[in-house]
């Protein structure tokens, strides 16, 4: 073990710098830009095993099928890692299929982990140790991570076929090692307490870890082009914007709020959901939209029991102009089919065709009101969305909404509200936007 604990001296002895990106061993042409500054070209001459003690990999999921755009999807990515981790200072190398972050302190390593186990587009990480590829020093680090007595098993991979043993060599080399440091320690290769997997690279580096962590999978925010999110304080429009971040869809939100109807505790529900959310959808802003006005018009000139699905047409109109703006393809909202009267197939009808045939993403339709809560849940938006706070939809709410609507009256409804055109012009020049 006298050999780690020098590494781990020398690992800190590096200078220390921000997030940048190292090209690996991948080919030129699949090479991130960097800036080519002095400091760089530097690090990466210095790259040897005495810079790293813990490392940690990041290995990407759904991208592996996407062919001749797997460099678009994975540049965005890319991007993705280093906005997420810009505050931290560490290293992030491309190797082929994977990428590895390297040079950071103990202190941040578990700041790291929870940035990158909520990036979309990797599948799983895990922590290693990195130590030369010489059998002495694979083996003392080997004997340090498998613990007194139990059983265990070594997965080995060698990737860097100059390196002495094969693969399966290499595990049975490694076993005997281990069991003659360990005496209460069995092999078992079907059900073992501890599994140790060992990675021989190209780079003269072998990687040691025990666990693989889960990253969410999905497609890296951004790579699927541009949606506009309704985001009301409720449980359902945060998990709906979680699943279409997860599909790669990068995010605007768009908030109705009533003020002074709803209070300013309501806006700030809405901005502590903006961010809870960006931990998934990086960067989201929010742009409040003042609705009063429109509320009391509908309020005041539509009969009661249609209020309702025309404020919802009204916001459609609104999102869709607004989606323009703002170079988005598409509205996303929380809709869940039955969920409430302005749900039914015929309520979801009437909303949609006063914005005629742009895209509609509603990525809950199908689900039920507790599979919903279970995602909020994981995702941390319940806690927040159960606060107390009314929005804009429940301040003015009818006896009894419509379940049936006809587009007919919704058009001859809409209709009777006096200066409309205006009223939305107002309210799309009145909004305010939370960075
Ligand atoms: P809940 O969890 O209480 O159902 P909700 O936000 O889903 O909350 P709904 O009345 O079901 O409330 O609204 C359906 C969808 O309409 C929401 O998921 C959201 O996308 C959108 N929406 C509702 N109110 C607003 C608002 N004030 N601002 C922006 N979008 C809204
Ligand atoms: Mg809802």
């Amino acid at each position: 073990m006298a050999k780690s604990t020098d590494k781990t001296q020398n690992a800190t002895n590096i200078t220390k710098h921000s997030i940048k990106i190292l090209a690996g061993n991948m080919p030129a042409k699949k090479e991130v830009p960097v800036k080519k500054t002095a400091k760089t070209s530097k690090t990466i001459a210095k790259i040897t095993p005495l810079n790293y003690s813990s490392v940690i990999i990041l290995r990407i999921g759904e991208l592996f099928l996407k062919g001749k755009n797997r460099g678009v999807f994975e540049k965005r990515l890319i991007s993705n890692i280093k906005y997420k981790l810009r505050n931290l200072d560490c290293t992030l190398k491309l190797q082929r299929n994977r990428y590895i972050i390297t040079d950071f302190s103990d202190d941040i390593k578990g700041e790291i982990v929870k940035k990158v186990t909520s990036t979309f587009g990797l599948c799983s990480i895990s922590v290693a140790t990195c130590v030369q590829s010489t059998i002495d020093d694979i083996g003392t680090m080997a004997i340090s991570l498998i613990p007194d007595n139990g059983s265990f098993r070594i997965t080995a991979n060698r990737g860097d076929k100059t390196f002495k043993y094969n693969s399966m060599e290499l595990a049975r080399e490694l076993g005997g090692i281990i069991l003659s440091a360990k005496k209460s320690q069995k092999v078992d290769l079907h059900t073992p307490k501890t599994e140790l997997f060992v990675d021989v690279r190209e780079e003269g580096v072998t990687y040691l870890y025990k666990d693989r962590i889960l990253a969410p999978g999905g497609m890296p925010v951004g790579s699927a082009g541009k949606g506009l999110l309704l985001l009301s304080g409720g449980i359902d429009s945060p998990v709906a914007a979680h699943s279409m971040a997860k599909r790669g869809l990068a995010l605007d939100a768009l908030h109705f709020h009533s003020y002074p109807y709803t209070s300013q505790e309501a806006q700030d529900k809405v901005i502590e959901l903006k961010k809870q959310l960006e931990n998934y959808c990086d960067y989201m802003p929010l742009l409040m939209v003042p609705f009063t006005k429109i509320q009391e018009a509908i309020n005041r000139h539509c009969n009661e029991s249609y209020m309702i699905i025309i404020m919802r047409r009204i916001m459609m109109i609104i999102a869709k102009r607004v989606a323009f703006k703002r170079g988005a393809s598409c509205i996303v909202n929380g809709e869940s089919l039955a969920q409430v009267a302005s749900q039914t197939l015929e309520s979801l009808a009437v909303t949609n065709e006063a914005i005629g045939d742009f895209l509609v993403m509603r990525p809950l339709v199908g689900m039920d009101k507790n599979e919903i809560v279970e995602i909020s849940k994981k995702i941390g938006t319940f806690d927040i969305s159960i606060k107390p706070f009314e929005d804009c939809c429940t301040v003015f709410l009818p006896k009894s909404p419509i379940t049936k609507p006809k587009l007919s009256l919704c058009q001859t409804e809409q209709a009777r509200i006096p200066h409309l055109d205006a009223l939305i012009d107002e309210a799309i020049d009145g909004i305010e936007i939370v960075k």
